[in-house]
């Protein structure tokens, strides 16, 4: 086929990061990939997945037909078995009986009219994402300090920053772009921004660092309760900043006294020798400039949202936020989970950063013209799944996502699909263990095929541009929602014919009825586009990354909170008082060791696209069990031999890597291998499926197991 040679600038599908990448199509189809030097997240640079993606395009695994049962059918048909099976649903069962499970990998404008579609037409908000196991600790988190869902601050700001302390976070293998960053500003500044990492594990990030705290798992919320202490004692509270813009510190200050009273107390929980907690104590409290980047070893767990106030409290009691080198900063794992949030395709959200109090509620259903809407938070992704396993939820719709994979107690969520009535899954490939589940696939776009935009970890909003023919009969996820909206007698309100049109309208939502707070600071919602609400056809392609809160395209420098102002009704920040918390789950006789999951450098979620690269298949083969060697030499197991990993929920067949980068007691399994790669590596089948009672994050980061030779 006789293809255009054109040179089209996207962003990367992978990370949080959200580089930019140029993609250059040439006169025989071929496509090479670079770093975008305009983009401002990555300046050029790539990591090892964002250079192979020109190796993932390759049609052979791609789902390109609709098909019902296992019968190929044309989209009309399909179309209509998705509307009239949620029809006659929510007729017998009510709109509480349908779901939406979608994925960060959604561009913003599918997220948009998923979302309005569930919450503004069905009148549910059975409607969550994948992102809900990545960062919803920190949403929690954020609302409850900041009383919006804000990142305050920037990129520029780890490279400006004198120390860094990584929190639960492998920067350099989950968010490697930004890693470089940090390292190349470190060459540049004579080793600033000090680094330091703190993880239960010996990960790659502590390759470079100045010190590494490996901390026992779970106790991270009782080395920030006394680092609050800390910071008390040596008189290094920013009491203005405090007494202008904050409330509840004397709450937490007290709770940080009785968790963690003393250096010797905070050693002892965290399983850290005193003089490693004096010390990175004694660096936070002298350093003026310090960025606290966390990740999924904070947010995955049950008291993740406990573990980012601890973390923010410190930062809010110093006054180390909204200044240049300063502030607490959640990177997320996908590259539009943040988009996601905007658009409030979160459960527990309602749309545009607004919730549910009656005024939002009756708001969004003005704006959106909504016959019915949702009045209360829905269900939770691993709630969702419990209700489908339950019976009370009757059909579901899944975008772009494998949770007979990547959610908790897996096993239990494949049971839960097997036995409902009505499974649609739109995917781009054919085959993974969630597909397996369904009665209706939809044959959806996928990276080089899609319009429209993401935003990424630092609140900068990109166009990710189609640079290849749709294959087969994919086609984009907001047009097949929009389909299933208009069947479902919602025509008026799914007008679209572009993303653009959606995008304008939900420029359009974010600035709707944004009224001034009293004193005139600023406007009473944190995300606000609207300034774009114009935006036509072509300046939406041409659109360049832009950094809100409000569109200056081409410059948005700005950070949040530098002067307070706080999105809480009285606009000041909240202090959390913190207690002792530990994981649900302790270990014991029958389930000794504490499994831990995560990502490895170069293989993304659950495989759909890295796997199609030699290269990046490379670097890890296949799923593995890093374990102390202490402990693999008590269980009789040898480098490289197959071994059980089972707990009260399930189990997996991995390889054995006797490491010391792990602790005695502790096992780590990559979160990456599940159908049709290595069928019996599903970790998630062995993960609990408890959840944070504030963001209902699962606790992937410590079940208790058992490890035996297979
Ligand atoms: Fe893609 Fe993340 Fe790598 Fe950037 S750092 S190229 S966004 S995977």
């Amino acid at each position: 086929m006789a293809v255009e040679a054109c040179e089209v600038r996207t962003t990367c599908p992978y990370c949080g990061v959200g580089c930019g990448v140029v993609a250059s199509v040439a006169a025989d189809g071929s496509v090479t990939v670079r770093g975008d030097s305009e983009h401002p997240a990555n300046l050029g640079r790539l990591c090892s997945k964002g250079s192979a993606l020109a190796e993932t395009l390759a049609l052979d695994d791609r789902l390109l037909h609709p098909s019902i049962d296992g019968q190929r059918v044309d989209w009309d048909t399909a179309l209509d078995a998705v509307a009239a099976g949620l029809r006659s649903t929510i007729e017998q069962f009510g709109p509480e009986s349908v779901a939406l499970y979608v994925s960060g990998q959604l561009l913003t404008e599918d997220y948009y009219v998923a979302n309005k579609l569930m919450k503004g037409c069905i009148g549910t908000a059975n409607i969550d994402t994948n992102s809900r196991v990545c960062m919803s600790s920190s949403v929690a988190g954020h609302k409850r300090a900041f009383g919006s869902d804000t990142v305050p601050g920037r990129y520029e700001d780890l490279e400006e920053a004198d120390l860094l302390v990584l929190v639960g976070s492998n920067l350099a293998w989950c968010h490697p772009v930004l890693y470089q960053r940090v390292l190349a500003a470190r060459k540049r500044r004579g080793g600033l921004p000090r680094l330091v990492v703190i993880d239960p594990r010996r990960t790659a990030s502590c390759d470079q660092a100045d010190t590494h705290l490996a901390l026992a798992p779970g106790s991270d919320s009782a080395l920030f309760n006394g680092l609050l202490n800390h910071l008390h004692r040596h008189d290094r509270i920013d009491l203005d900043f405090l007494d202008a813009h904050t409330e509840g510190y004397l709450a937490a200050l007290k709770s940080a006294r009785e968790v963690a009273p003393s250096i010797p107390e905070v050693a002892r929980r965290c399983g850290l020798d005193e003089q490693q907690v004096a010390e990175f104590y004694a660096e936070f409290t002298r350093t003026e400039k310090v960025v606290t980047v966390y990740s999924q070893g904070v947010n995955q767990s049950s008291f993740g949202t406990d573990k980012v106030n601890a973390i923010i409290n410190c930062h809010l009691a110093s006054g180390r936020i909204g200044k240049p080198g300063c502030g607490p900063f959640s990177v997320t794992g996908q590259p539009n989970a943040m988009g996601g949030r905007e658009v409030g395709g979160l459960a527990n959200q309602l749309a545009a950063h607004m919730d549910f109090a009656p005024s939002d509620v009756e708001r969004v259903q003005r704006f959106w013209g909504s016959p019915v809407i949702a009045t209360r938070p829905g269900l939770k992704a691993v709630d969702l799944f419990r209700a489908v396993g339950e019976g009370r939820v009757r059909a579901i719709w899944i975008m772009g996502t494998n949770p007979v994979v990547s959610l908790p107690d897996a096993d239990a969520v494949r049971a839960a699909l097997k036995n409902c009535p009505l499974v649609v899954v739109s995917d781009a490939v054919a085959d993974t263990d969630t597909l397996r589940c369904a009665h209706i696939r939809l044959p959806a776009a996928t990276w080089g095929e899609k319009d429209g935009t993401v935003t990424n970890s630092e609140r900068c909003i990109s166009r990710q541009r189609a640079f290849l023919d749709l294959p087969g009969e994919a086609r984009p996820d907001w047009w097949i929602i929009s389909e299933v909206a208009r069947r479902l007698g919602f025509a008026e309100l799914f007008p679209y014919a572009s993303p653009a049109e959606i995008f304008r309208e939900h420029a359009a939502l974010s600035g709707f009825e944004n009224t001034a707070w009293s004193d005139g600071s600023g406007s009473r919602r944190d995300f606000d586009i609207s300034a774009l609400v114009g935006l036509a056809g072509a300046a939406y392609d041409a659109l360049a990354p832009f950094h809100w809160p409000r569109p200056a395209i081409g410059s948005g420098a700005e950070r949040f909170f530098a002067a307070g102002g706080f999105f809480t009704g009285d606009r000041r920040a909240r202090l959390l008082a913190i207690g002792a918390r530990a994981p649900a789950h302790a270990p014991d006789e029958d389930f000794p060791l504490v499994l831990n999951t995560g990502r490895v450098r170069d293989h993304w979620h659950t495989l759909t696209r890295t796997a199609k690269s030699a290269r990046l298949s490379a670097h890890i083969p296949e799923p593995y069990a890093e374990i102390h060697p202490r402990d693999a030499a008590r269980l009789g197991i040898r480098e490289d031999a197959l071994v059980r990993v089972f707990s009260r929920w399930g189990e997996v067949i991995v390889r054995a890597k006797p490491s010391r980068e792990q602790q005695p007691g502790s096992v780590f399994v990559p979160m990456h291998w599940g159908a049709p790669y290595a069928t019996r590596g599903r970790v998630d089948a062995v993960v609990n499926p408890v959840t944070d009672p504030f963001s209902g994050q699962p606790e992937s980061k410590h079940t208790p197991v058992r490890v035996l030779p297979w």
